[in-house]
């Protein structure tokens, strides 16, 4: 019988590192990481999966923005929100929350995303650099696939990767970290002819094809990794919620056979909100902290909007960030009021955030 790769418990462990970790940069450095997660629409199941990521977010120590938007928000209100987190210094993770309704387009606004603040990883920029082997923010999803192998000691290089799905979110860039890791990686997908004589190939057979219990016991080598990505709800009338969750593999039938396995619930489902945080810390560690207005001073900056000496002024122009402003809730006492402040700070958001 396979061993069980406990998600839960390594999900609990990685978030406890994190959590340590944001501890030690607001110490040293005076950063709380922060994250944004905007949601358009009443969808329920997009409600509950931000709230999810909302409590880990608190949980771990971070800042948490929540943007609840009707759903008649239009594209260009949700890409100036976007641009307003892109410029606001105490955010440094930025989600929307997929599927947007239908008159967004939502790779437009992923693009107007940051790509420094692109936790989920979607931005073309964090694509490429996961094509290219460069540093970037990666999908989070297959992110905690790698995680939950790393972590269960399951050496990735030099093995035959079978992934089953190619979707932008999980299987395909799934494919290019394995391939990164040094695996033999192959996908499968609906056209894919004796999908089990292929998968029967796998040291590593990820599932994620959205088909419950689609992976049975013949389409297994013996003594392979299996990673259960999909989540489905099944009626079930002996539970008191009226449904029970599989995943894209039958258990039942697959365990007996290979060394470990990453069930549903349980396996991947708890890395996914904790790739989201480990994406954000990240993020937050590369960020540009504000120097003390005292250091400014020193620096010799001058106020953009008066030009005159820096004195509670944090609206500032960085010598270090050519054509670039940070803006802070405190303002110059010279010009507070001037279109500075107004052309500055309102995109931000800053004062109803
Ligand atoms: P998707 O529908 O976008 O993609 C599914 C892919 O599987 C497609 O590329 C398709 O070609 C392939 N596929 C479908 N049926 C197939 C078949 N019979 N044989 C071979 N290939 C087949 O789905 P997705 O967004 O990648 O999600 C896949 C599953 O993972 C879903 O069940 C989803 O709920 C789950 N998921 C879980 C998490 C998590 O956090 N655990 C995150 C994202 C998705």
């Amino acid at each position: 019988m396979a061993e069980v790769i406990d998600g839960n418990r390594i999900a609990r462990e990685v978030r406890a590192e994190i959590r340590a970790q944001a501890i030690e940069l607001k110490a040293k450095r005076g950063i709380t990481p922060g994250l944004a997660v905007i949601l358009v629409g009443e969808d329920p199941a997009s409600k509950i999966y931000v709230g999810r990521k909302e409590k880990a977010a608190a949980e771990a120590g971070f800042l948490s923005r929540e943007f609840l938007l009707p759903a008649e928000t239009t594209e260009d209100r949700l890409r100036e929100i976007v641009a307003g987190l892109n410029s606001s210094p105490e955010i440094h993770g930025i989600l929307v929350q997929l599927p947007l309704p239908k008159h967004i387009n939502p790779d437009v606004v992923i693009e107007t995303i940051d790509p420094r603040k692109d936790v989920d990883g979607f931005h073309p920029v964090n694509i490429g650099g996961l094509f290219t082997g460069r540093p970037g923010h990666r999908a989070c999803t297959p992110l905690g696939v790698i995680e939950l192998l790393d972590r269960s000691g399951i050496a990735i290089e030099g093995r035959e990767a079978v992934i089953v799905g190619r979707s932008n979110i999980v299987g395909k860039p799934l494919a290019l970290m394995l391939l990164n890791r040094h695996a033999t990686v192959t996908i499968c997908h609906t056209r894919t002819r004796d999908l089990a004589a292929v998968a029967r190939r796998a040291d590593i057979l990820v599932a994620a094809a959205g088909k419950a219990e689609m992976v049975r016991g013949d389409m297994v080598k013996e003594g392979a990794v299996i990673v259960d990505v999909g989540i489905h709800r099944i009626p079930d009338a002996s539970k008191k919620s009226g449904f029970r969750l599989v995943g894209d593999v039958k258990f039942d039938e697959v365990a007996p056979k290979c060394s470990w396995i990453a069930p549903v619930p349980g396996g991947v489902g708890p890395m996914t909100i904790t790739s989201l945080l480990l994406n954000t810390l990240k993020a937050s560690r590369h960020a540009f902290s504000p120097p003390s207005p005292l250091t400014w001073r020193a620096r010799g900056w001058s106020c953009v909007a008066t030009r005159g000496p820096m004195r509670a002024c944090k609206t500032i122009r960085l010598p270090s960030l050519p054509g670039q402003r940070i803006s802070t809730p405190s303002s110059c006492r010279w010009c507070w009021r001037s279109r500075w402040w107004t052309r500055w700070m309102r995109p931000c958001g800053w004062p109803t955030m």
